[in-house]
């Protein structure tokens, strides 16, 4: 069985890559148009490939009528292993791909091996915070 047995954090405060920052102008954009990958909710209706089969990014707004959008970022490319998962405004969106905004403050695994960063100290990684229980 797999139990969840959470690990600390380390706060980090992380500029923001050229590839997020791209990402985040190609958000801005569907947003700016109204599109309706921004307008209705979904965890991944705004979604940039960056190689074929891979996505560099995904996320989506919240709630219909919202602001808030949620993210994940692949930040190796051709991986799905080191996620970034962030909410982000529509504000802090514009901010992004307009170059005001760019760093974030994110809580990354503490595992050197892990490269999985998450916006609060109490997000739970797949990868650190499970333990298999031994058969006995
Ligand atoms: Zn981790």
């Amino acid at each position: 069985m797999r139990l969840e047995v959470p690990k600390p954090k380390v706060q980090e405060t992380v500029t923001l890559p050229e590839r997020l920052v791209e990402f985040m102008k190609y958000a801005n954009e569907l947003i700016v148009q109204e599109d309706e990958a921004a307008t209705i909710s979904s965890d991944d209706l705004i979604q940039l490939e960056e190689a074929r089969g891979y996505l560099l990014a995904y996320g989506g707004l919240k709630e219909d009528d919202g602001s808030q959008f949620a993210f994940c970022y692949f930040a190796a490319p051709k991986q799905t292993r080191k996620k970034w998962q962030f909410e982000l405004s529509r504000e802090q969106i514009v901010d992004i791909a307009k170059g005001r905004l760019t760093e974030l403050t994110m809580w990354a695994c503490s595992s050197p091996d892990c490269g999985c960063k998450f916006q609060t100290p109490d997000d739970t990684c797949f990868y650190c915070d499970y333990e298999e229980t031994p058969a006995t």
